[in-house]
């Protein structure tokens, strides 16, 4: 199919902590509409990879394309602005904020929020099936729970592209067919996915197509 289109571009992309190269002159894209997965063994450099693309690392060089924009480089605040969100192989919801003001936390500013907002907050929380727990405590809610909500507070910022670091870590596996369902419901509304998962029936189920990282490359 010639009609597909880039979202993601890495070319030569590297990055070493002292004498290792956690990060290799690497190359991949990721295609918009996919779900795109990332495997490969411990220390392979996944996360470190997530990181140079969400400016929470700059590169020792190499570039990052994303929707035809050069962002290597940018802040993850200005690279989240221009459409990617990301979640983290540890989730860190604020424990003591209910579910409704965790989804207010990327607007901090505000001390109040509006009737448009208070909208879209609902309407996310039903489309990731956690609007009944939306009065608890983050810290109550389970494993599973905790990481929807952690993908509901990205939503927020209407990415085009989400990456997910390890949804199924900590998940049991009944609901994990549930967070399953909701990435393949968002996909299907347009929204694309590179996500790093260890449990490859779970990747099975997820991705078009898989890129394999081993030493960084
Ligand atoms: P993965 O997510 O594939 O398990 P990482 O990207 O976390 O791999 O790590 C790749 C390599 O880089 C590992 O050897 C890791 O120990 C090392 N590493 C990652 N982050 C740092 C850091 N901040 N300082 C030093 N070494 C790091
Ligand atoms: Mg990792």
């Amino acid at each position: 199919c010639t009609t597909e289109m880039s979202l993601i571009i890495l070319t030569g992309l590297t990055k070493a902590f002292g004498g290792l190269t956690a990060v290799d002159n690497l190359e991949f894209s990721v295609q918009e509409g996919e779900i795109t997965g990332l495997i490969g063994p411990n220390g392979s450099g996944k996360t470190t990879t997530f990181n140079l693309i969400t400016g929470i690392l700059n590169p020792d060089s190499g570039t990052v394309m994303f929707n035809g924009m050069d962002i290597t480089g940018d802040s993850s605040y200005e690279v989240a602005r221009r459409g990617l969100g990301r979640t983290f192989q540890i989730t860190r919801p604020f424990g003591r904020l209910t579910v409704f003001e965790n989804m207010l936390v990327p607007n901090t500013e505000m001390r109040t929020y509006s009737r448009e907002q208070e909208d879209l907050i609902w309407s996310i929380l039903e489309e990731l099936d956690i609007d009944h727990v939306a009065e608890n405590k983050a810290d109550e809610l389970s494993g599973g729970q905790q990481k929807l909500l952690e993908l509901a507070r990205v939503l927020m910022l209407n990415p085009k592209l989400i990456l997910l670091d390890e949804p199924a870590a900590g998940v049991n596996p009944a609901l994990m067919d549930d967070i399953i369902e909701r990435i393949h419901g968002l996909n299907e509304q347009g929204t694309t996915f590179l996500v790093v998962e260890h449990d490859m029936s779970v990747m099975n189920e997820l991705c078009d197509r898989l890129i394999v990282m081993d030493s960084g490359r």
